[in-house]
């Protein structure tokens, strides 16, 4: 099912906009994930999209039918919150039958139905435990369960994975990615999570203050953020950011870090033909010690600390600092002087007044 959703605003009380003039279509049988900060809007417009709340305007549509005004319940999706909401009393079994009996679907066909799905989220064993005879994996599988087991059209997941541990985190998103291609099941996923956002979505809307800031592919989220906000959520460890000024002169483009001017050969930058104070990303994974590179930064070293294969670096460059990963036989210690260098390509430029990226 594709849904569309068209200018769509929702205010709570006199408050300002929870939401506000988002307008975004996910594909029949894309995952998308709502990305943002605490407080963003994710929320509440998964709960527009589920019809328990009504927007204030604008239009949402399943398969170009404007469903502002029908029932959660005539939607036919499912859901699953980060609270797996179980009853205690049924069993495994029971539990993900509930919606079928709901349903009044017959005896029969309910168990066969539930069984399958059990199986598909690897319950099949411990359909006859209590809910409170499960690791919190399990139980969230239970509610994956009970969410696909009417066959939706759509799945809604709001923070799904938040309340288990991270091996586990990773192993359940593993799970949805699989059984969502496997169903080919449109679905959205609320997170404030960035990495499990990047790892398991087609597509990531970032959200801020109720407003879609943007929304693509997680490789074009993480290679063309289109602002300052984006490049900063997106990435672990977080892109470097140092202050620099950007020079054109002759048609042609510098940068300038710590009275060090670079050429920016074969980058399209968006400069205002002076001289502009910017700020300089370059994400962690782009830098290497040495000369060697098309850029160079010298800073001294803050902090060394081991990260399984390798070493992360803390490095003050002036009054910034940043971040790389060094080799573990690479000697660096505390106080030392080194020299670091990135790709042109790999440079991202901000303005530092709108943040907007100058690529
Ligand atoms: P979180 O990750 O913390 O759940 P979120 O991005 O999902 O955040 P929402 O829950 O959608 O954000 O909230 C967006 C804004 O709307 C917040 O300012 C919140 O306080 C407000 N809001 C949400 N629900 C209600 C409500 N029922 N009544 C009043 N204000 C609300």
């Amino acid at each position: 099912m594709k849904i569309e959703l068209k200018n769509v605003c929702k205010t709570f009380g006199k408050k300002s906009h929870a939401v506000n003039d988002l307008s975004m279509t996910i594909e029949d049988g894309e995952f998308v994930a709502l990305l943002g900060p605490s407080g963003c809007g994710k929320s509440t417009t998964l709960l527009m999209i589920a019809g328990i709340y009504k927007p204030t305007s604008g239009g949402i549509y399943f398969d170009d039918r404007l469903v502002n005004d029908v029932e959660p319940k005539d939607r036919n999706i499912g859901m699953v919150f980060q609270s797996y909401a179980l009853y205690p009393h049924m069993t495994v079994l029971e539990n993900i039958a509930f919606p079928l009996k709901q349903q009044k679907v017959p005896k029969e066909e309910r168990i066969e139905r539930s069984k399958k799905a059990a199986e598909m989220v690897q319950l099949g064993d411990l359909l006859d435990r209590k809910p409170s005879q499960l690791s919190g994996g399990q139980q969230q599988r239970v509610a994956l369960a009970r969410a696909i087991v009417k066959k939706p059209k759509l799945l809604l997941l709001d923070e799904p994975l938040s309340n288990l541990d991270a091996r586990l985190k990773i192993e359940m998103r593993e799970e949805i990615s699989r059984i969502q291609k496997e169903l080919g099941i449109t679905t959205i996923m609320v997170t404030h999570d960035q990495e499990e956002a990047m790892t398991i979505a087609d597509r990531v809307a970032v959200m801020k203050d109720g407003r879609l800031i943007q929304y693509s592919t997680p490789m074009e989220l993480y290679n063309r953020p289109k602002n300052y906000f984006v490049a900063q959520f997106v990435g672990t460890p977080p892109m470097n950011f140092l202050s620099g000024k950007l020079v054109e002169m002759d048609g042609k483009h510098f940068i300038q870090i710590n009275d060090k001017v670079h050429p920016l050969n074969g980058l399209a930058v968006k400069s205002n033909g002076k001289m502009q104070d910017v700020l300089v990303g370059i994400r962690p994974h782009d830098l290497k010690l040495g000369t060697d590179g098309d850029i160079t930064i010298e800073g001294v070293v803050n902090l060394v600390e081991p990260v399984g294969h390798s070493l992360m670096v803390n490095v003050k460059v002036g009054t910034d600092q940043i971040r790389f990963f060094a080799e573990p036989a690479q000697q660096m210690e505390r106080g030392g002087k080194i020299e670091l260098s990135a790709p042109i390509p790999s440079i991202h430029l901000f303005d530092p007044n709108t943040g907007e990226s100058l690529r």
